[in-house]
């Protein structure tokens, strides 16, 4: 029968027989040896067999160790090695599944004891040495009593729990060596082809999730198909790890979660209150100069009112339980919307007045569940800076193009660039009339055509109110953050009656958009400090400037250059503490303090100054008014817009 492989060309094969036995031919027309095949969606290695039936039209598209994808086949291969090296060092454990991830794979595995770092030491041993040894994969079918047979033998009960679950009559298995895995595949030819493996971390997890199961371990890995991919990917992680906002917020003092507390509430400690603080004055101060209008909301309201608004219908999940005073119900806000209807609703609206823009930053609660908070990217209070626009239809596009000029901005001047944009359009299930959601939409489309932003389109993902903008930012580490939202609304105008006159004397509906640019601040922090790794731009640095002494004898010429600098505005500290300059220098290095000053004798004598970043460039001998002009430049906002980082 004939094999056909694109780009490679027909090949015969005797039915029944694997396709490694086309290797030699394949060998002889192409120096590059796929690692294993895609067709329709599936997956399929070396050591498939097909049928004459199987034939029809199939023509297999070859996958090659430089394609993405021959990742799933590596990974696929180590997690069985992993499992093979545990079964032989720890004769009773018991597999569960082992997949491949995003960025290596996994495999969960019952043992009496939970496995500790000097086991995975062992584990790993034991994969590199299976590794060497380039033992050769097997694919058998087997019908589904037999496997279940098989399984029992081998004890592996969980195996076995899967195996029932399986529709087919026929089940695959691999092995190498005496180990035997029940497996969809894909896998390589065999296990020398892992070049590069790495076990990293190992975690409890109930088998398939559910607290009444048993407590599986979990050993994470990853694997490459060579060495540097693989050193690469190890100094990433410590890089992470490195700017964990979580670590450095703690180090550098800015915020706290505190489980008494409770757990997704931010206590901002004075250092990262400043930071707050200056993005907040910065925000209101933009948004005052584009012709938005600041307003301030509370945080509860009566439960009727997100009756009207419709969150008790499609939000209710995501709110706290309501609280009883004088037998009225109250509830926390989850979001801002209703209240800014009512600043809208304070005056009749004329369609001369439009477009109308109130922006507040608010603060919200969600409920989320304990186990996804995660530091400040994932919390249950959070201040939005939020905003409502009302406005006609005729006026959308221009103020959606408006929205997407303040967004770039704003970014921009935090140091983003790189976006990934996402436009989500009419769902299933929406209000509004489908012409109203076409001109919406096109509305959207052309906006983010005449900032010439790309954008993907994710079809269906609106949100049945409206369609919207979904923005992420790009960081130093190439990792996307979703950040900014405009979203479009036909439903709350709606709900809460709201209208305008228009040229006519008649009502109308205005528009409504809501729209976050930073998205949250406490997110939108936790994004900075992992961007800078705590290093901030000196505009937002909560400690500009750290003056040394080097002696005691500087400390009154210290005292002088620290109060001319707070005149100045700067946020200085000093550290005249009888210690050694270095021990002074690697305190305010470790604080990410951008400029150090230091003075000594000689300094005092000449007054100048010396200066020190927290890079180690130092600049001796200058005059503090020439420091002065050159940090009040850095001081501004735009500076980074500028390109002089
Ligand atoms: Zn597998
Ligand atoms: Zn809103």
């Amino acid at each position: 029968m004939k094999i056909k492989i694109k780009d490679l060309g027909e090949f015969q094969l005797t039915p029944g027989l694997p396709l490694k036995f086309l290797i030699p031919e394949i060998k002889k027309i192409s120096s590059k040896l796929p690692i294993g095949f895609k067709h329709n969606q599936e997956y399929i290695d070396w050591h498939y067999s097909f049928n004459e039936k199987d034939l029809e039209n199939l023509e297999l598209e070859p996958i090659f160790t430089s394609d993405e994808e021959a990742f799933i086949f590596l990974r696929h291969t180590a997690s069985h090695v992993l499992a093979q090296a545990v079964k032989e060092l720890f004769p009773g454990a018991k597999l569960g599944i082992g997949p491949p991830t995003e960025d290596g794979f996994y495999y969960d595995i019952y043992y009496e004891k939970p496995f500790d770092e000097e086991d995975l030491k062992k584990i790993e041993e034991k994969v590199k040495e299976i590794i060497k040894k380039n033992i050769p994969l097997e694919r058998k079918e087997i019908p589904k009593e037999e496997a279940k047979e098989l399984f029992k033998n081998l004890k592996e009960d969980f195996k076995l729990e899967l195996i029932e679950e399986l529709p087919d009559s026929k089940v695959s298995i691999y092995s190498q060596e005496n180990f035997i895995d029940l497996c969809k595949g894909p896998h390589l030819l065999s296990t020398g082809e892992i070049k590069a493996v790495k076990l990293l971390s190992v975690a409890g997890a109930y088998w398939r999730g559910d607290e009444k199961n048993p407590m599986l371990w979990r050993i994470y890995g990853t694997a490459f198909f060579s060495k540097e991919e693989l050193k690469a990917y190890l100094d990433r992680l410590e890089e992470i790890k490195r700017r964990d906002h979580r670590r450095l917020g703690k180090e550098l003092e800015l915020f706290t979660i505190e489980e008494d507390i409770g757990p997704g509430l931010v206590i901002w400690l004075p250092k990262g209150a400043i930071i707050r603080n200056i993005i907040e004055n910065f925000w209101k101060e933009v948004h005052l100069k584009r012709g938005y209008q600041l307003v301030y909301t509370p945080h509860i309201a009566l439960r009727d009112l997100w009756k009207v608004s419709g969150h008790l219908d499609f939000y209710i999940e995501n709110m706290f339980p309501p609280m009883e005073l004088e037998n009225r119900a109250y509830q926390i806000k989850p979001m801002n919307c209703p209240f800014h209807i009512y600043v809208y609703n304070q005056k009749r609206r004329s369609y001369r007045e439009f477009p109308i823009r109130y922006c507040e930053l608010g603060t919200v609660y969600r409920f989320e569940r304990s186990g996804v908070l995660h530091g400040l990217l994932r919390v249950r209070g959070f201040t939005q800076d939020d905003a409502h626009i009302f406005c006609r239809e005729d006026q959308l596009e221009e103020e959606l193009i408006q929205v997407l000029d303040l967004v770039t901005y704003f970014l921009k001047v935090f140091g983003f660039s790189e976006y990934k944009i996402f436009l989500s359009t009419r769902p299933e299930k929406f209000v509004g009339s489908p012409e109203i959601w076409d001109k919406a939409e096109a509305a959207l489309r052309s906006a983010l055509e005449n900032k010439d932003l790309e954008y993907e389109v994710d079809p269906g993902e609106g949100v049945f109110y409206g369609p919207k903008i979904d923005l992420k930012i790009k960081d130093v580490l190439g990792r996307f953050w979703q950040c900014a939202t405009i979203q479009v609304d036909f439903n709350i105008p709606e709900r809460f009656n709201i209208v305008y006159i228009g040229e006519d004397n008649k009502f109308y509906r205005p528009i409504m958009i809501h729209r976050a640019l930073l998205g949250s601040l406490e997110r939108f922090l936790g994004v900075l400090i992992e961007n800078y790794a705590g290093a901030f731009p000196f505009w937002i640095a909560p400690t500009q400037v750290k003056v040394l002494t080097i002696t005691d004898r500087t400390i009154s010429y210290g005292e002088k250059i620290v109060d001319i600098l707070r005149k100045e505005g700067f946020r200085v500290e000093a550290d005249f503490r009888n210690e050694k300059l270095n021990y002074k220098i690697r305190i305010a290095q470790q604080e990410k303090v951008p400029y150090m000053i230091v003075l000594g004798d000689k300094e005092e004598k000449d007054q100048v100054i010396s200066v020190r970043t927290r890079k180690g460039e130092i600049i001796n001998n200058i005059k503090l008014e020439e420091f002065i002009n050159k940090i009040k430049l850095e001081n501004q906002p735009e500076y980074l817009l500028n390109g002089s980082s």
